[in-house]
């Protein structure tokens, strides 16, 4: 039964529920919450919750700082007891909201507003997106001055038992918790490096989906706390072992049906499918500054650590940045390789159906599947295959984002400009530090 304002209040008061977590997300992708004692829970699902949006990053210009938080109340939802102190004070409850200005139109600078924008465009063409993520993960240990280190707590590979898995308690307690909240779990497993694990949930709509995630990545850290470990979706935390990618399963359903199938088309996918898979390789350097937003993701997109380098597609090989996984029918879709779990997961999903709907919509053919492991191509067999590569560092990624059109109008004014700006702050901050390999390579040979 959908969620009512009435049957939330009730819930509210059962469940004797003292606090309400008013959650939004900024535009770098950071969760904010405003979070309101019971006195107040009446105002919050009128909608009437106001906050300062001036000091959110890249959230307003002053002139207009007042924001209006907007619950969806299909997000409602009440925290599991997370350790023994809490729930005390009595339990705690969430709602995700969409951010609107006081007179309560939609505020343009809201990811989630971004998000949605582009579901309506998908369903003017007659198109829902449902996307199914794969986060990666690693655990660490706190060093012994409590702060945080990249000392991982095992040495398991892939899909290790226990007891070598020491990782399999906490990543069980973790799949508990979602469950309890609602979340069907699909996988869970340790992955290919030491102390790195996945967990995947089950597909949904595209804007249920970027909620799970930011609500999958809280509960992963807050259950990793309670051990004592550090969970982190950083990209590449150490050198020379695999990153931590967030694959995202896409697929575009029409009149309840799976509208990459086709069942008498080469690889049995539908026209729809391979112009969708054409744009999402035609915006990929640019969707890169958005899928792999910081200067450390451009360190995992390097060949042989299964993260894609190349700008190719593939129904086998996992080195292609699409891959085309063996199911059809209903569960026919396309597997983006090169996001990471740093991303904001609104703002990627934004662009991910933006480039794939404007692959739909100029019937952007890809060129040929490539079936070979790309690692191994050379730079000429790559030219002859017209295959490019993605950006190498931030800051070219976020040029090819200035450049493109497409992702502009996606993104909107706001989002753009405030992006871009932290993201070449964040570039220049970085290049004016002496790195350890500098002073490795170079400090006594010059
Ligand atoms: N960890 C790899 C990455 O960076 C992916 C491994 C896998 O195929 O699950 O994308
Ligand atoms: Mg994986
Ligand atoms: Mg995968």
């Amino acid at each position: 039964m959908p969620h009512t304002k009435e049957s939330i209040l009730q819930a509210l008061n059962t469940n004797n529920v003292q606090f309400l977590r008013l959650q939004f997300t900024d535009i770098l992708g950071i969760v904010k919450n405003i979070e309101v004692p019971s006195s107040q829970f009446e105002k919050a699902l009128n909608g009437e919750v106001m906050f300062d949006g001036s000091s959110i990053e890249g959230f307003t210009r002053i002139e207009e700082s007042d924001m209006l938080l907007k619950p969806d109340l299909s997000t409602f939802l009440i925290f599991p007891k997370f350790s023994h102190e809490e729930y005390e004070r009595g339990k705690v409850a969430r709602l995700i909201c969409d951010v609107a200005l006081p007179d309560g139109t939609p505020f343009e600078g809201d990811p989630r507003y971004v998000l949605r924008r582009q579901i309506a465009r998908a369903k003017k063409m007659g198109f829902e997106l449902f996307a199914g993520p794969e986060p990666e993960f690693f655990l660490f240990e706190h060093s012994e001055d409590g702060r945080a280190s990249t000392k991982v707590n095992d040495q398991a590979g892939y899909f290790d038992l226990a007891p070598i898995d020491k990782g399999e308690r906490i990543r069980r307690e973790i799949t508990n918790k979602l469950v309890e909240m609602g979340f069907e779990i699909e996988a869970a497993h340790h992955e290919v490096a030491p102390g790195q694990h996945e967990i995947d949930f089950r597909y949904a709509p595209a804007l249920e989906t970027a909620d799970n995630i930011s609500t999958f990545k809280f509960v992963v850290k807050r259950v990793a706390l309670e051990y004592g470990l550090l969970a982190s979706f950083l990209p590449k935390p150490v050198a020379g072992i695999n990153g931590s990618g967030m694959h995202v399963h896409l697929s575009l359903f029409k009149d309840g049906k799976n509208a990459f199938y086709d069942e008498k088309a080469e690889y049995q996918l539908s026209n729809t499918a391979l112009y969708f898979i054409g744009g999402l390789l035609e915006h990929a350097d640019a969707m890169c500054a958005i899928t792999n937003p910081l200067v450390n993701s451009f360190k995992r997109l390097v060949p042989g650590y299964e993260a894609p380098v190349n700008i190719a597609w593939s129904t086998s090989n996992r080195s292609a940045m699409v891959r085309i996984p063996a199911r059809r029918g209903a569960g026919t879709r396309a597997e983006l390789r090169m996001p990471d779990p740093s991303c904001n997961p609104y703002l990627a999903l934004a662009v991910m159906l933006a480039a794939g709907l404007d692959g739909i919509e100029k019937q952007m053919e890809p060129a040929p599947a490539i079936q070979r492991n790309i690692y191994h191509m050379t730079v000429r067999e790559k030219r002859k295959h017209k295959i490019r590569e993605l950006p190498g560092d931030l800051n070219q990624a976020v040029d090819a984002l200035e450049r493109s059109e497409v992702l502009t109008e996606c993104l909107g004014q706001h989002v753009m400009e405030h992006f871009v700006e932290a993201k070449r702050q964040e570039w220049r901050e970085y290049s004016a530090v002496v790195h350890q390999w500098e002073l490795d390579t170079y400090l006594s040979n010059y």
